[in-house]
């Protein structure tokens, strides 16, 4: 019997179909509908239009390292693995000559983006930014650096006695070239006061992407799931980026991220289930507009369900990620894997039955040709002067 839509979806989920079908925006209550109806099938097969509508079968990765330069921080969010604490992490701060060797570590592989950010580290100065900056483009001229999250930016111009603008105008002369998403996790004022109440609040994060927006740097979005938020703060925190994006239109992607509990003060929860995982990415891709992708991040949804979230509206696998602290280190937690090559990756994506594209961060497609032409590392590397840290 044919698969039809009425079959899949349901008298429930039926009249969402028309809205999906004539690009209607939908409802804090649809939103609140696909949250909720046990019909997940019914919801991927709605996102899955959207998906295939912008982007038919292709599917994004981008080859990246991450670099988490500190995991000393002051904020002490409650969902947080990564920052030292007693029993747990123990306390480092890169300096910019460890930076240069992690970054040289991989110099062989070729890549178009350093991710970066750290905790919230009171000891480090101004320069230490701008510095860590461009040791990255010193090192790899021609990568995309996509580095601190909203948090960083404020603690930045603290240290630097400087506005938020002036900040990110001395970071973008210095190489910065766009804002990872992060920072504020679910913009809602309950589990910001429960969680991680030493943070920026939602009004200050929008702030800075609003800052951001101004000065002509991209940014990404993401939503952290699986804790203690509900259903409905998960709608309102699309919403509001959503309502942010009609304003600014300088995000790129969004990206819901899958709490791991492991390590955190909230290990007593069982975290996300694959149907929260693969719901997260579709209802994302439903309420969400006038957002270009939306990612499934491997690392934390983990391969299978990545492959799955092709079908559910995810277009973008995210990266070849080369080392990855912020949620386990190698080793820790059944041994996860930080890495894929890109035969890995191409190989994850077309056994999912999609077409593996190969991006820059900002979703330029790239070729190999250019690949080896911009970004390998050079032989001989100038030193720069290291940072007071
Ligand atoms: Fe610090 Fe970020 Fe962890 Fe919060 S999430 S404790 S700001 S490193």
């Amino acid at each position: 019997m044919a698969l039809t839509p009425d079959r899949v979806l349901g008298a429930e989920l039926l009249p969402l179909y028309e809205k999906v079908q004539n690009q209607e925006r939908l409802s804090r209550e649809d939103g609140l509908l696909l949250c909720t109806t046990p019909n997940l099938t019914g919801v991927g097969y709605l996102a899955n239009i959207v998906r295939e509508r912008k982007h038919g079968a292709k599917t994004y990765y981008v080859r990246n390292q991450h670099v988490n330069y500190t995991n000393i921080c002051n904020k002490f969010c409650k969902f947080c693995s990564f920052y030292a604490k007693k029993g747990g992490p123990a306390p480092y701060q890169m300096s910019l000559a460890e930076v240069r060797e992690r970054l040289e570590r991989h110099r062989d592989v070729p890549l178009t983006e350093i991710h970066m950010v750290g905790g919230i580290n009171p000891r480090l100065p101004y320069s230490y930014y701008l510095d860590l900056v461009r040791t990255v483009k010193e090192v790899r001229p021609g990568v995309h650096v996509k580095a601190f999250t909203a948090v960083e930016i404020v603690e930045i111009a603290r240290q630097g006695k400087v506005t938020v603008d002036q900040a990110l105008a001395d970071l973008i002369e210095a190489g910065l070239d766009s804002l990872p998403g992060g920072g504020i996790e679910i913009l809602s004022d309950r589990v910001h006061s429960e969680l991680f109440g030493k943070k920026l609040n939602g009004e200050e994060w929008k702030d800075v992407a609003r800052a951001a927006a101004k000065l002509g740097l991209k940014q990404y979005a993401t939503m952290l799931y699986g804790h203690i938020e509900t259903d409905e703060e998960r709608v309102d925190h699309l919403i509001q980026i959503r309502e942010l994006q009609d304003e600014t239109g300088h995000f790129l992607t969004m990206t819901p991220l899958s709490f791991h509990p492991e390590a955190t003060e909230l290990e007593h929860i069982a975290g996300p289930t694959g149907d929260d995982d693969l719901r997260n990415i579709a209802v994302s891709r439903l309420m969400l507009d006038n957002f270009d992708h939306i990612k499934s991040f491997w690392i934390m949804n983990t391969v299978p369900i990545t492959q799955m979230a092709l079908w559910y509206g995810a277009d973008d696998a995210d990266g070849l990620v080369q080392e990855y602290e912020i949620t386990y280190k190698a080793g820790e937690f059944g041994n996860k894997r930080q890495y894929l090559t890109a035969e890995n990756m191409i190989r994850m994506i077309q056994e999912a039955g999609r077409i593996p594209v190969e991006r820059d961060s900002l979703y330029h497609e790239i070729t190999s040709d250019q690949l080896e032409s911009t970004v390998r590392a050079p032989r001989s590397l100038t030193a720069l002067p290291m940072a007071a840290v």
